[in-house]
């Protein structure tokens, strides 16, 4: 391994660049070469790739966005997309490659993988939704977005009196409406692994009126229902007014968290140190508070990724 190269793949999440500048710091420290591909698996089937230098990744540890650029490609969905994609890795004597993304990212290194290039792959996106690993790269920034939207609304809510429906991301995953509800102090939380009862967020929502609640916050995931959806199923079955709050892609954006760059500097100093192990078919992630490594197939599992259920139990308990 002399040469590595660096991609960030899919939906963007804020430390994407934290992960970036580990990547090539830790490369560069450790006597490789370092090169970024930029746009994605698009970018490189086309061959924009760059040698990067350490003052590459000055100033960006601190910046949401990635500035490799992101890309969906369909192109690399077909065979001879990534046959070129190889010839492109060969061609700059790639050895190496480490994919930043999400699951779908995460695919396509495996196909990669099975054409012999070692690739190690990153975890970033704010849905926390890869199996094998706690937590994904952008996860606590959004979590943080979400909830200061939570306390302003609250105000708002609070003043007039109403009960406000906040839709958040997460695709098929609840985690962050779990933990942004929870965080928030959300009256009721709706996620996808869980499902809804209509009967119970009525009763929920009445039995705090009943006790001379003035407002409350009803945090859904966008894999479970809209909020507008959800507006108008409490309109119908019980006459219940609500305002509705999409926050949309501000989750997305935004200066990393602590954490998220604390955390995107171990995965991507540890990807690093995978692939100069001569190892690839692997990613990176969190276990008990601790960065670990693991089969890439371990994501690709038909098992869903695991939401803290405890956590789920603790919000039901403490928003009565
Ligand atoms: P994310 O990584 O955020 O989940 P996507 O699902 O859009 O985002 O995946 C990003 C890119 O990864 C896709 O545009 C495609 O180029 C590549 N990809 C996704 N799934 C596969 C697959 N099964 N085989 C090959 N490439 C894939």
């Amino acid at each position: 391994m002399k040469k590595i190269g660096v991609l960030t793949s899919g939906g963007d999440a804020p430390g994407m660049n934290a992960a970036v500048r580990a990547v090539v710091r830790k490369a560069i420290h450790d006597g490789f070469e370092i090169a970024g591909v930029f746009n994605g698996y698009q970018g490189l089937i086309q061959g924009k790739i760059e040698l990067l230098q350490l003052g590459s990744v000055g100033d960006i540890i601190q910046r949401g966005g990635t500035i490799l650029r992101s890309a969906r490609s369909p192109e690399f969905m077909t065979e001879e997309g990534r046959n070129e994609a190889v010839r492109q890795l060969k061609a700059h004597h790639i050895d190496g490659l480490v994919v930043i993304g999400g699951d779908g990212s995460f695919r396509g290194a495996f196909e990669l993988v099975k054409m012999g290039i070692p690739c190690v792959c990153v975890p970033a996106t704010i849905d926390n939704d890869i199996n094998g690993t706690e937590f994904t790269i952008g996860f606590d920034s959004a979590l943080n977005t979400v909830i200061d939207a939570i306390d302003k609304i609250r105000d708002t809510a609070t003043s007039h009196e109403r009960t406000f429906i906040i839709e958040v991301m997460g695709r098929d995953a609840g985690d962050l409406a779990l933990w942004s509800g929870l965080a928030g102090g959300a009256e009721t939380i709706l996620i996808p692994e869980e499902g809804y009862d209509m009967d119970e967020i009525v009763r929920r929502l009445k039995s705090g009126t009943g006790r001379g609640k003035k407002h409350s916050i009803i945090v859904v995931a966008e894999g479970v229902m809209s909020g507008s959806a959800l507006a108008d199923l409490l309109k119908e079955n019980a006459g219940i007014e609500t305002r509705v709050s999409v926050l949309g892609h501000i989750q997305r954006g935004g200066s990393p968290s602590a954490r998220d760059r604390v955390i995107a500097s171990q995965y991507g100093a540890r990807a690093v140190e995978v692939l100069s192990e001569g190892r690839g078919g692997v990613a990176i992630g969190m276990q008990n508070h601790k960065v670990v490594d693991y089969d890439l197939e371990v994501v690709f599992a038909p098992t869903d990724h695991a939401l803290d259920m405890e956590l789920y139990k603790l919000s039901k308990e403490l928003s009565i």
